[in-house]
């Protein structure tokens, strides 16, 4: 433990608002760590968009003021809590949930949210595990039930969540069809499990993905961007066909009719409400994935701590995403 230590850098929100709320201090409390907690010294943090809606104060889960952002964080462990046998100081660890929040010098994790890092992956890599792998495992498998043989388009394939599902998928025996907006994001999935890409900005791409769904069923679709795609996505399942909500923004108008005559359906998931035991689950497939060497988080675009509210402008607005955005502490 950084016995002494008071005061860190981190990320602190004292209003919730846009993306200049967000306020690096050189003087923030260090985190109190608890009996069945790891205290972690932060290398790198994933910067998820639900960063982003958390701290405009719109979303369901609203912290207390003044709070520190982030969930993934890679690291090494500097202190255990007096439960903790399962951990010791100078262990590389992943988490994809901090308690204290990762966009900081140091960070507390409940320790079964706590997983070890095998040195195959840097801390970068690391930072892009947790909310991206456990997010598409638990829509393809855990609530998409989709299975060795089927075919799955992943409807905005190439940011952090998309090529987590394509890698999972390529690997669990699926067709993997991809979308992404450039071509550059399009090589990438290709090189990362999916079988057919279509870039999403084409003008025609809904004809050319719906002869593909003309010949071939289109089994479970993991949708990035439902309030612009879900009417469509109807149109593409196929027969008993799964579309599996993990991304959506907004309102959009759907025909309810469309799932009847092929007895399709519609779900929403979030890794925030998934079990105990799922996220389990999601830990061992992805350590196997990692042992095995078919998961390979891609970092994408890399800030560091004084760049964070560009950070947050950049995964809303910028298009383009080529993997896991991550901020470098
Ligand atoms: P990200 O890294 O920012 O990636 C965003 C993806 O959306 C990119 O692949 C982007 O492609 C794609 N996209 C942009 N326009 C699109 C369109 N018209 N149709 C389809 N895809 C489009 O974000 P992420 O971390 O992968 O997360 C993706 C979404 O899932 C976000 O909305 C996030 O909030 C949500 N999410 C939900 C959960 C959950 O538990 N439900 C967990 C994690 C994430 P280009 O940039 O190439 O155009």
């Amino acid at each position: 433990m950084a016995a002494g230590r008071h005061i860190m850098r981190a990320v602190r929100v004292f209003e919730f608002g846009g993306p200049e709320v967000l306020k690096l201090q050189g003087d923030a409390p260090f985190p109190i760590l608890k009996e069945n907690q790891v205290l972690i010294k932060v290398h790198a943090c994933g910067i998820n968009p639900v960063d982003t809606y958390i701290r405009s104060g719109t979303y369901t889960r609203k912290p207390s003021l003044p709070y520190t952002p982030g969930l993934d964080v890679s690291g090494v462990v500097t202190g255990v809590g007096e439960n903790v046998t399962s951990f010791k100081k100078g262990d590389r660890v992943f988490t994809h949930n901090t308690v204290s929040g990762g966009y900081a010098d140091y960070a507390v994790a409940s320790v079964d949210s706590v997983f070890p890092l095998s040195d195959k992956l840097d801390f970068k890599q690391g930072a892009a595990i947790g909310i991206p792998y456990f997010t598409a495992y638990h829509a393809l498998f855990q609530k998409g039930s989709a299975k060795a043989g089927e075919t799955v388009l992943i409807h905005g394939a190439s940011g952090g969540v998309g090529i987590a599902a394509c890698q999972i998928a390529r690997a669990y025996g699926l067709k993997v069809v991809g979308t992404a907006g450039t071509e550059e994001g399009m090589d990438l999935i290709k090189k990362n499990g999916a079988h057919l890409v279509f870039n999403h900005r084409d003008m025609d791409y809904m004809t050319q993905l719906k002869n593909l769904a003309d010949h071939h069923n289109i089994d479970v679709i993991v949708e990035m961007l439902a309030n612009v795609n879900l009417a469509n996505d109807l149109k593409l399942l196929g027969n008993k066909g799964r579309v599996m909500i993990v991304g959506c923004r907004g309102l959009i108008e759907i025909n309810p009719r469309e799932t009847m005559a092929k007895e399709t359906s519609i779900r929403g998931i979030s890794l925030f409400s998934a079990s105990k035991e799922e996220i389990c689950e999601c830990a061992a497939v992805v350590l196997a994935g990692i042992e095995v060497g078919w998961l390979k988080p891609v970092v994408g675009r890399e800030y560091p701590l004084e760049k964070v509210a560009e950070a947050h402008k950049d995964i809303i607005h910028n298009q383009g995403a080529l993997g896991k955005m991550v901020l470098l502490v």
